[in-house]
This record gives C-alpha cells, sequence and structure tokens, in this order.
C-alpha cells in the first residue's frame, strides 16, 4: 500500500519498482542516500553547411572534458550540437524546482561552445533546460531489492551516468522480480548500502560547499 504526497490517495500492488533516480526521496525512499543535483544542457539549431566545414571535425564521436564539473558535447544526426555540463547546483530541501538563474548557466555553457569552436561566434542555442541527477556520497549507484516483503525494486543513484546503466539495472531488476541470476548481482553496485546524507541544514551547506569547491578547482 502506498501512500501518494498527503491526499487519500492509495495504491495498491504486489511489487514497486523505483526507477525514480532524483525524484526517489520525494516518495519517502532513499531520502537521507540519494539527493537531486541540478544539471543543465543546451542544444543549437541545425548548423548550416559551412557552419559544420568550419569545426574541422575529424569525427562525429560525443566527447567530454577532465573537469570535475565536466562539459559534454555531441553531435546529433540532424547536425545540432547539444552541449551540457559547466555547473552543478544543490536546492533547499531536495527541491526539484531549479532554484538558480538557467540564463545565466544557458550564457556559460555558450561561452564554452565558442570558446572550442571559435567560428561558432553567431552560433545562439535553441533551447536550454534544466534537471536533476542523482548524487550520493561514495559516486556509487544501486541496484537490488528491498522491504518486509521484499518487493520494491530499485534502480537508482546514477549520479550523472544513467543512460546506459539504467537498462543494466532495468535487466538486473527483471532477473531479480524473476527469481533468476544475473551476472551484475556480483558487483558492488547490488544490494549496496549507500552513505547516510544529514538532512538541512547540513545538507544544503555540505552540497553548496562541495559544488563551489569543484567549480573553484576548475576554474584553477
Ligand atoms: C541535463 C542532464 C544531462 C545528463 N547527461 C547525461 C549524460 O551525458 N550521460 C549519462 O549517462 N547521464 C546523463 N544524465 C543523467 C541521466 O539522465 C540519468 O542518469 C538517467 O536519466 C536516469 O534514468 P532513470 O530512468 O533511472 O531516471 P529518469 O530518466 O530521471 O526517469 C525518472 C522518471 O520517473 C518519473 N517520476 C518521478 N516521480 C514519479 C512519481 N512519483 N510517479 C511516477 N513517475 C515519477 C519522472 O517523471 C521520470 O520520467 C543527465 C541528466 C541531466 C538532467
Amino acid at each position: 500500500m502506498l501512500s501518494v504526497g498527503e491526499s487519500a490517495h492509495q495504491v495498491t500492488a504486489k511489487n514497486i519498482v523505483l526507477a525514480t533516480n532524483a525524484y526517489t526521496s520525494k516518495l519517502g525512499y532513499f531520502k537521507n542516500q540519494v539527493v537531486p543535483i541540478h544539471v543543465q544542457t543546451a542544444v543549437t539549431p541545425p548548423l548550416t553547411a559551412s557552419q559544420l566545414e568550419s569545426l574541422e571535425r575529424t569525427s562525429d564521436i560525443p566527447y567530454y572534458d577532465d573537469r570535475s564539473v565536466l562539459y559534454h558535447l555531441v553531435f546529433t544526426p540532424d547536425q545540432r550540437i547539444v552541449i551540457g555540463g559547466g555547473s552543478a547546483e544543490y536546492c533547499w530541501r531536495n527541491d526539484l524546482e531549479y532554484c538558480g538563474d538557467l540564463s545565466k548557466i544557458s550564457t556559460l555553457m555558450l561561452n564554452e561552445l565558442k570558446r572550442i569552436y571559435p567560428s561558432l561566434a553567431d552560433v545562439q542555442f535553441e533551447d536550454t533546460w534544466d534537471g536533476v541527477i542523482g548524487i550520493t556520497m561514495d559516486g556509487m549507484p544501486t541496484v537490488g531489492v528491498m522491504g518486509d516483503h521484499k518487493n520494491i525494486y530499485y534502480g537508482l543513484a546514477y549520479n550523472g551516468q544513467g543512460v546506459t546503466l539504467s537498462f543494466v539495472f532495468g535487466q538486473v531488476i527483471a532477473a531479480l522480480a524473476n527469481d533468476k541470476n544475473h551476472a551484475w548481482l556480483d558487483t558492488p553496485y547490488a544490494h549496496n548500502t549507500l552513505p547516510f546524507m544529514p538532512g538541512e541544514p547540513y545538507r544544503w551547506i555540505g552540497a553548496t560547499a562541495m559544488t563551489g569547491y569543484y567549480a573553484w578547482q576548475d576554474r584553477k
């Protein structure tokens, strides 16, 4: 039986699968272990043939840099550039609504794009968006099953690396639910105990100090 929010609604289910990554704390699970951190991404309009040529690319392979709060960049099949990174922020009480300044981060990313490719000096973004990634103190994700009735399956806390890993964890959950083995059940990701994170105001102070330290390190 799962109570949703403070309303009277209830959902009855034999099993629950928590595949809600950074949103999970709002359901009452992992609320002292998995924290939502806000990160942003932007996309250019399709580039013209001459803009593309000016990049002098030798490959379409996506790449990222080695900063702590790294930038990552992808060329899409319809000739756009998707760039993300450069900022990571925590919002008070695990808030999923972004508390920062999206236009400021957009400018940050645009400047980085133009630093990498000076020939794109006239390009503007078509869109910039914010989202949340699920972060843990030790950077570890987790997959497994818990609860008194062993019927709450979970795969989450990807620490910003979940695009591929979430698919693998989906398979692990399917194996667990069907009483089958899976190679990843023998890895440190399975049924690991995520470190405790204190509540507010310590969480905000810690997260802000940590993201501030990474930003300072990257500026150096
Ligand atoms: C801007 C940005 C850039 C990123 N870049 C990369 C990258 O380059 N590489 C990489 O590997 N990862 C990246 N990530 C992280 C990656 O997106 C996540 O790790 C991945 O999406 C996690 O997948 P998931 O299915 O577990 O969770 P999500 O994709 O977060 O999906 C969770 C779903 O649960 C839903 N939900 C939440 N609460 C409830 C509820 N109460 N009831 C029902 N549904 C609910 C949400 O609406 C959402 O659809 C990025 C994330 C962001 C925000």
